[in-house]
C-alpha cells in the first residue's frame, strides 16, 4: 500500500539537486549515509566541513512512528504545544502493550479489555492530530514501517531502538526518546552529533543453514554491545546485494545491539523487488531514478579504508550460523562450537522453548524457511522435542503465513500462533512458572537477551540465532544440536538428518489484500475531542510548567546528592513503571528510587529536611513541592546517561526540582532537563561536588543575567550557618535560556503559535 505518495514524490524531486550541492560543498566523494544525512538538513542549512563524531548538526527527518509505550507521554506532550496537526507525517503503532498467553486470540481480546483506556486515548489523539493510528493486532512497528512507510534515501525517527529496522530500505532510521519526537512533531529540529561511520563489506554468498541472522550476529560478536556507540554501519558488497529486502532489515534491527546509531543498506533490486510486492511500485520507479545517489559513490567504494572510520570484511560464503548469549546479545558462538562452549560454561542445555518471529525476523522468508525445517522433520517422522512459538510481525504477514499453509506447519509440531506483537521480545510474556524462578533455557530469533527480557525470570538463558536454527533446535530439543552435522532419532527409532532449509524471499502468490489495521489520519480531524477518562491511573493530561518569575532562587533544599553512576534508569526506573508512561503523577513516584544517597549509601532513602526523618526520594520531593519549595539534585559524572527518557526530565519538574547540578551530564539528558525547564549547571570545580552537604538550603545566583557562556554562583547556606560561594558552568544557548524563563521549550513553542493564529 502507498501511503504518503505525495511527500515522497517531492522529496526525490529535490534529492539529487541537494546531494550535488553538498558534494560542491565538502569537495569530495560521499558514502550513503552522508549523502542521506546532508539531504535532510534542518531549513536546508549549509554544511561547510562537519566532523564526524564530534560536530551537532541539526536535521529534519521525513517521518517518525511511536510505539504504543513510548507515543503516551510524546502525545501528551505534543498537545501542550498548541498544533493543530503533526508537521510530518507521523504513526502509532499498538504493539508493545499486549501480553501473550493462550494465544492471538484470546490474548487480542484481553489486551483491549486492559489497555482499552490508553488505546482510546492513543487513538482519538492521532485522529485529531492527523496521525496514522495502527490498532492492536495489526503489527509490530517496524514490520509495519517497512510494509509501509519506509523508502530508500529517506530519513526518520521512532520512539523505538530498533527503529533502525527500515534500514532495510535503504533509510537512515534513528531511535530516539519521546522528547524529540514531539521536536520533530512540531516543527523544531532534531539535532544529532553527526555519526562516525562504520563500513562492512559482504562478499561472497551465504549458503546452506547460514542466514542474514547470522550476519548481525557474527557482527556484534565483532563490535560487541557499545562498539557502534555513535555510528552508522553502512553495508555494502556482492553479499549485501545478495540479500533479501527484509533480511537486510534483521540485519539493520539488530544493529541496536551493537549501540549503532542506525544501519543501512545502498539500494539495489532486492529493494525494488520488495517495494513492488508490497505495493510501493512507484516509488521503486522513483528510486530508479536515483539509484547513482542511494548508495555510496564509486570511490567508497573502491576505497573503503579511506573513507570510513572502521572498516570490515565478512565472506558470507564461509559464514555459519551463530547462536548468540546468554544474556547478552554480543556472545557470539559459532554453532560447530557451541557442545565444547555450552559445556565449559556450564550453560543448562536442554530447550524449553524455541520463539520466532517479531519484528526482527517475521518476514515471509524467515517463516517459509522456518516452516520448510517443520516439513522436512515431519516427513522424517519427527517431533519437537521443545515447545514451539511464532510471533508474526504484522497482520500481513499473519494472512500469508496463514494462507500458505505455514502455520498448519507450525501447529502439527505442537505450535503456537501468538498476536501480531511484541509479545515475548518485551517481557511481556505470561509464561507458566516463571514466577518460581526456575533454572532453564529458550532460543529465540528476537534481538535482545537480557536477563528477564523474555519472561521475566532472572534464571531464564536465552539465545538468539535465526528462526531456522531456532526451529531445528525445538525439534532437537538440544542447545548444542548442530543440524549442519548431527542427526536425530525419529519416532520410530530410526537416525535422521534434516536438510538444509529452502524458502522464499517474497510470497509467489503475493501479499494479498487484507484489512490492514489502520485508522487513516482524517484530511479534516483537528475538531474531534482527545479521550481520556477522568479516573484513569494510566493517562493523564499534562499541566503547563510555571514560567520563571524572574526571581533568583534562594534556599532551595538539597534533594539528593547522587554517588556514582546515574543512569536514566536510576532516576526513572522501568519494569513496573511502564504501565505508568501516561501519567506523569503516577510515575513521578519512581523518581530516583535507583540512585544511591551520597551520605547514607541506600537508595530511596534521604532526608527530609522539613520533617528531619529518612524517606523515600519522591516522598520527600513531594514534601517540599506541598510546602511551595523547590529543591536541587546533585550528581556526579555523566549524570543521565542511558536511553533518552523524557520522563527523567519530566518528573523532577513536576516534582518541583528548580536545578540539577552534577560534574557532568549525558548530553541528551541535559538537554531533556533543559526542555523542561530545569536548571542544569555543571561544577566548575568538580572538587565542590564534596561541599554539598546532606541539609543545605541552595541559593542560585545572578539568573537575571543569564546568558550563554557566563558562569553562574551558587551559595551553599550550611546548617551551622556557615555559608559558601561556589560557582558553576553551563552549556544554555540563547535559544535554551528561553526555555528557561518560559518554563518549558513546549511552553514556547505553544506561545509562537498562539501568535501565528
Ligand atoms: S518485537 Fe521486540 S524489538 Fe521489535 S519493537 Fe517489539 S519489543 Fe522491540
Amino acid at each position: 500500500m502507498l501511503l504518503d505518495s505525495g511527500i515522497i514524490r517531492a522529496f526525490y524531486k529535490e534529492f539529487a539537486e541537494k546531494i550535488n550541492k553538498s558534494k560542491k560543498s565538502l569537495k569530495r566523494p560521499l558514502t550513503l549515509s552522508e549523502k542521506i544525512l546532508y539531504s535532510h538538513l534542518y531549513s536546508n542549512k549549509k554544511i561547510d566541513s562537519p566532523h564526524r563524531g564530534s560536530d551537532y548538526v541539526d536535521f529534519a527527518p521525513d517521518r517518525v512512528a511511536m510505539q504504543d509505550a513510548t507515543a503516551q507521554m510524546a502525545l501528551l506532550q505534543f498537545m501542550m504545544a498548541g498544533k493543530d496537526h503533526s508537521v510530518v507525517p507521523a504513526s502509532v503503532h499498538c504493539d508493545h502493550l499486549i501480553m501473550a498467553k493462550y494465544g492471538a486470540d484470546e490474548d487480542m481480546k484481553s489486551a483491549v479489555f486492559t489497555n482499552k483506556e490508553v488505546y482510546d486515548f492513543l487513538s482519538s489523539a492521532c485522529n485529531k492530530y492527523g496521525i496514522g493510528f495502527w490498532k492492536p493486532g495489526a503489527g509490530i512497528i517496524h514490520q509495519i514501517i517497512l510494509e509501509n512507510y519506509a523508502f530508500p534515501g529517506g530519513m526518520m525517527i521512532g520512539t523505538d531502538s530498533h527503529t533502525p529496522n527500515a534500514g532495510g530500505l535503504g533509510m537512515i532510521a534513528i531511535g530516539v526518546g519521546g522528547a524529540d519526537a514531539v521536536d520533530v512533531m512540531t516543527g523544531m529540529e532534531l539535532e544529532l552529533k553527526l555519526p562516525r561511520i562504520i563500513g562492512i563489506k559482504l562478499i561472497g554468498r551465504l549458503n546452506g543453514w547460514a542466514s542474514a541472522k547470522d550476519i548481525i550476529l557474527k557482527v556484534a560478536g565483532l563490535l560487541t554491545v557499545n562498539g557502534g556507540t555513535g555510528c552508522i554501519v553502512e553495508y555494502f558488497g556482492e553479499g549485501a546485494e545478495s540479500l533479501s529486502c527484509t533480511g537486510k532489515a534483521t540485519i539493520c534491527n539488530m544493529g541496536a545491539e551493537i549501540g549503532a546509531t542506525c544501519s543501512i543498506f545502498g539500494y539495489d533490486d532486492s529493494m525494488a523487488e520488495y517495494l513492488i510486492a508490497t505495493g510501493r511500485k512507484e516509488v521503486a520507479e522513483l528510486a530508479e531514478i536515483n539509484r547513482e545517489h542511494l548508495i555510496s559513490d564509486t570511490e567508497v567504494l573502491t576505497e573503503p579504508e579511506k573513507y570510513y572510520d572502521h572498516y570490515i570484511e565478512i565472506n558470507l560464503s564461509e559464514l555459519e550460523p551463530y547462536i548468540n548469549g546468554p544474556f547478552t546479545p554480543d556472545l557470539a558462538t559459532p554453532i560447530s562450537k557451541m557442545k565444547e562452549t555450552a559445556e565449559k560454561n556450564r550453560w543448562p542445555v536442554n530447550v524449553e522453548v524455541g520463539l520466532i518471529g517479531s519484528c526482527t525476523n517475521s518476514s515471509y522468508e524467515d517463516i517459509s524457511r522456518a516452516a520448510s525445517v517443520v516439513k522436512n522433520a515431519l516427513s522424517l517422522n519427527l517431533t519437537a522435542r521443545s515447545e514451539f512459538k511464532i510471533t508474526p510481525g504484522s497482520e500481513q504477514i499473519r494472512f500469508i503465513a496463514e494462507r500458505d499453509g505455514y502455520f498448519d506447519l507450525f501447529e502439527k509440531i505442537g505450535g503456537k500462533i501468538f498476536a501480531n506483537a511484541c509479545g515475548p521480545c518485551i517481557g511481556q510474556w505470561d509464561r507458566k512458572g516463571s514466577d518460581k524462578s526456575p533454572v532453564n533455557t529458550v532460543i529465540h530469533s528476537f534481538n535482545r537477551n537480557f536477563a528477564k527480557r523474555t519472561d521475566g525470570n532472572p534464571n531464564t538463558y536465552a539465545f538468539v540465532a535465526s528462526p531456522e536454527i531456532v526451529t531445528a533446535i525445538a525439534i532437537s530439543g538440544k542447545l548444542t544440536f548442530n543440524p549442519i552435522t548431527d542427526t536425530l532419532i525419529n519416532t520410530e527409532g530410526k537416525e535422521v538428518k534434516l536438510s538444509e532449509p529452502e524458502g522464499h524471499e517474497l510470497p509467489p502468490q503475493g501479499f494479498g489484500n487484507i484489512e490492514n489495521g489502520l485508522q487513516k489520519p482524517e484530511k479534516n480531524s483537528g475538531k474531534e475531542d482527545i479521550v481520556i477518562s477522568s479516573d484513569s491511573d494510566r493517562i493523564q493530561l499534562l499541566a503547563p510548567f510555571r514560567e520563571w518569575d524572574g526571581v533568583d532562587f534562594s534556599d532551595l533544599p538539597l534533594l539528593i546528592k547522587a554517588k556514582g553512576k546515574c543512569t536514566t534508569d536510576h532516576i526513572s526506573m522501568a519494569g513496573f513503571w511502564l504501565k505508568y508512561r501516561g501519567h506523569l503523577e503516577n510515575i513521578s513516584n519512581n523518581y530516583m528510587i535507583g540512585a544511591v544517597n551520597y551520605f547514607n549509601e541506600k537508595t530511596n532513602l534521604i532526608l527530609n529536611q522539613l520533617s528531619h526523618k529518612y524517606e523515600a526520594v519522591p516522598s520527600v520531593a513531594r514534601a517540599y513541592k506541598n510546602a511551595g519549595l523547590g529543591s536541587v539534585v546533585v550528581g556526579e559524572e555523566n549524570f543521565g546517561e542511558g536511553s533518552s527518557r523524557e520522563h527523567a526530565a519530566m518528573e523532577p519538574r513536576y516534582l518541583n526540582v528548580r536545578a540539577v547540578i552534577a560534574k557532568s551530564f549525558a548530553r541528551i539528558h541535559e538537554t531533556n532537563l533543559k526542555k523542561q525547564g530545569i536548571l542544569t549547571l555543571t561544577f566548575s570545580d568538580k572538587a565542590d561536588y564534596d561541599k554539598i552537604r546532606e541539609d543545605d538550603k541552595i541559593d542560585i545566583k545572578g539568573l537575571k543575567e543569564f546568558a550563554p557562556g557566563k558562569q553562574i554562583s551558587i551559595v551553599l547556606n550550611h546548617s551551622n550557618g556557615k555559608k559558601e560561594t561556589i560557582t558553576a558552568n553551563h552549556s544554555y544557548n540563547d535559544t535554551q535560556i528561553t526555555w528557561f524563563k518560559a518554563g518549558s521549550a513546549l511552553n514556547l513553542i505553544r506561545e509562537s503559535n498562539k501568535r501565528h493564529i
